[in-house]
């Protein structure tokens, strides 16, 4: 990718090509197209971002890109030809001639032969696999191309009888980060941390001088941190929600004033060499907490710590949850916004999820090359272990299987928050502030990493911060 300053070693895509090779079986073979580039309007199309799963066992960031790998590890890449006249226009393209090199893969050709050379590439293996339910169209491409193989049958040709989801191994590759991920997320962390500081600077710096603040000046500050360290695109549309408007969870950055007074609630994280970073704060437009914004926020706050505690190799997914859920829920008794006269006790409150009302999201999820990063949320090995109980709110059966067992390696979420809506018996003071927490965190040996805290989350610390 152009503008990268590290560029992982092609060795690296070449290891990750290998071990899903070692997965296919006797006679798989795997395709993995990248990203189609999609139109915006007319002539222009939507900024390129290429498939997670084909960069992460290419490292190749141009569209119109195929990877064939065999079960005996042997990569071709289809790839755009090198074309002088689309180069002057579009950019200059790797070509099949130098993609060996560059990449590391065995062979590469034109895209243009993909048709012609599938079905030859299939011919005589045993097992297709591919992503499913990613690329619409692409079961039926795969289809198409196996037609040709049977009717090659009467020359001797015998055609695959499995298709198999390539997911299921990729996803569990890409659920341990290896040094090289980490270390690019570590940076993409740095970054954004580096943003929300700017963006807190900023807002209170204008009410100061008495400026009309808006939720798009915290958004402009920043993107532009985000592209003044090289992040290539922030990880996902920024929320910048001043007052009322962090109560609505997809927010996004708009055109609303931001008043003294207000709370703001910043969930943004750049995206760098292809890794995501999601960072949340909330903090006082003007610089200092009101005392009703100040008891929420440390119950957050609280919630979280004990969110981060929780999270460890061995621990189960849900653990850091279980413990937010606790902590947030005692809070909802001891400030009022729960009634113990009408929900009961603290864990008639979890058992019955009156927190809800107030906390209604998971406090976490994967984080890699995607936000909400591929990786299955249950233990694997336990699949098969399920127990039924009926939502209280809903009704619906839901399905408990065992939770994913932490491993050193995994990268997720910690981000707890309570969002207070007006409403009968919901004590005034909290109505309409919303708050949420969230760190990065690495799992580690002994606990976990949290990435992200180059800006601070502790309130005499932002408002330290913000004063200066
Ligand atoms: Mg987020
Ligand atoms: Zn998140």
């Amino acid at each position: 990718m152009a503008g990268m300053d590290i560029q992982a070693p092609h060795t690296l895509y070449a290891q990750r090509r290998a071990r899903l090779a070692a997965q296919l079986g006797p006679g798989g073979i795997a395709i993995v197209p990248t990203a189609p580039e999609r139109p915006r309007n007319r002539d222009s199309d939507y900024l390129y971002r290429f498939d997670s799963y084909f960069y992460y066992l290419t490292g190749f960031t141009e569209p119109n890109a195929w990877l064939i790998l065999c079960a005996d590890g042997h990569s071709t890449l289809l790839c755009q030809p090198k074309d002088l006249e689309r180069e002057i226009w579009d950019g200059i393209r790797l070509g099949p001639a130098a993609a060996p090199d560059a990449l590391g893969v065995d062979e590469a050709h034109s895209v243009a032969e993909l048709g012609q050379r599938l079905p030859r590439l299939l011919e005589n293996r045993q097992t297709v696999w591919f992503p499913f339910a990613i690329h619409p169209g692409l079961s039926a491409q795969v289809d198409g191309w196996l037609q040709q193989v049977r009717a090659r049958v009467r020359y001797g040709a015998q055609c695959p009888e499995q298709q198999r989801d390539l997911c299921g191994p990729l996803d569990e590759m890409r659920l341990i980060k290896d040094g090289f991920e980490v270390a690019t997320m570590r940076r993409a962390a740095q970054i954004s941390a580096g943003a929300h500081i700017r963006a807190m600077r900023r807002s209170a710096a204008m009410l100061r001088a008495g400026e009309d603040l808006r939720e798009y000046h915290l958004d402009a500050e920043l993107l532009h941190e985000f592209r003044q360290h090289g992040s290539q695109y922030p990880a996902y549309g920024s929320i910048v929600a001043g007052g009322a408007n962090a109560c609505v969870l997809h927010y996004r950055a708009d055109a609303a004033p931001i008043r003294d007074g207000d709370l703001v609630l910043i969930d943004a994280g750049c995206e760098l060499d292809g890794y995501a970073s999601d960072i949340t704060r909330t903090f006082p437009a003007n610089g200092r907490f009101s005392g009703p914004q100040r008891t929420l926020y440390e119950l957050v706050l609280a919630a979280q710590e004990a969110s981060v505690a929780a999270t460890r190799p061995g621990a189960r997914f849900t653990d850091p949850h279980e413990a937010a859920v606790r902590v947030l829920a005692q809070g909802m008794l001891d400030t009022g916004l729960l009634d113990a006269n009408k929900v009961g006790t603290l864990d008639d409150v979890i058992a019955q999820r009156a927190y809800f009302q107030f906390y209604m999201h998971r406090t976490g999820h994967w984080l890699g090359l995607d936000v909400h990063d591929c990786g299955s949320y249950v233990e694997p090995s336990e699949i098969g272990t399920v127990s039924e109980r009926r939502d209280p709110l809903s009704g619906e059966v839901i399905k408990d299987r065992p939770s994913r067992i932490l491993r050193e390696g995994m990268v997720l979420t910690l981000e707890p928050g309570i969002y207070v809506r007006p409403a009968p018996g919901v004590p005034e003071a909290f109505w309409h502030i919303g708050i949420r927490i969230e760190d990065d965190a690495v799992v580690s040996a002994s606990g976990c990493e949290l990435i992200t805290r180059g800006v601070p989350v502790a309130p005499d610390a932002i408002e330290a911060l913000m004063r200066g």
